[in-house]
């Protein structure tokens, strides 16, 4: 395989909890590059239509969307979600929070402004992106494309671990359901399903570790890309 000099794109896909937010920010802190959260950006979109009570109709899409602002900082090693100025971060994280964000990912207008933004973002630079349509829409020619699955029982235990810290208490069984709702919407939804681009590696992270997953990541991108 030729190595490429010019800037490069790992574009990172797979269900939920199958544990692409550790891998893309594993990767981003081994190799010093962006990192950008893009179902952040959707769940951010679902609490601006949570909060403000509205159903989700293409008509109050339409009347709200240039009213949504959204933006990811990056302070202390972290990113930071901000909806409107507003610090975001924790409130994204909740059940509630996830299943809004895929109800509201179904929506054109959403998505078509969420992936401007995205591409933005990732302009001359270096960059990890994670979520569902990176390699098959967002950057259908990245560099790497890697596409995640795991079981729904594992899946269930570390989104349970992941709320647990965050205060939110939850029967497995109720979790695993979800996940396999949300992974159902999002997969069959028209616009920009989740689905495993052609060129992407399957990667199955139920036994792996995680340093094990970003290692065998950054093995794939020295195939492509010539590292300094
Ligand atoms: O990855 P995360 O679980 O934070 O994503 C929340 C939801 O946002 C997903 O269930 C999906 O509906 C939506 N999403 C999307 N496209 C992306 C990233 C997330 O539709 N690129």
């Amino acid at each position: 395989m030729e190595k490429s000099n010019k800037n490069y794109i790992i574009a990172i896909d797979g269900c939920a909890a199958t544990g692409k937010s550790v891998l893309a920010k594993g990767i981003a802190q081994k190799l010093n590059i962006l990192y950008i959260d893009t179902g952040a950006m959707y769940r951010a979109a679902g609490v601006y239509f949570l909060e403000k009570g509205l159903e989700l109709t293409e008509e109050n899409i339409k009347r709200n969307i240039d009213s949504i602002d959204i933006r990811l900082a990056y302070e202390d090693n972290m990113t930071k979600v901000f909806l409107n100025n507003k610090d975001v971060t924790d409130k994204i994280r909740t059940s509630k929070a996830s299943m809004a964000a895929s109800d509201v990912s179904k929506f054109l207008p959403v998505r078509e402004k969420l992936v401007e933004l995205q591409r933005k973002m990732a302009e001359n630079s270096n960059v990890v992106l994670e979520g569902r349509d990176i390699g098959t829409v967002v950057f259908p020619n990245a560099t790497l494309k890697i596409f995640l699955s795991a079981t729904a029982d594992i899946r269930a235990i570390r989104r349970q671990r992941d709320l647990a810290k965050k205060g939110e208490i939850k029967d497995i069984d109720i979790i695993r359901e979800e996940l396999l709702k949300r992974d159902l919407q999002d997969s069959t939804r028209k616009e920009s399903p989740l689905r495993k681009a052609e060129d992407a590696i399957e990667i199955d992270t139920t036994s792996l570790t995680n340093d094990e997953t970003v290692d065998m990541v950054i093995e794939l991108l020295k195939e492509r890309v010539e590292l300094s």
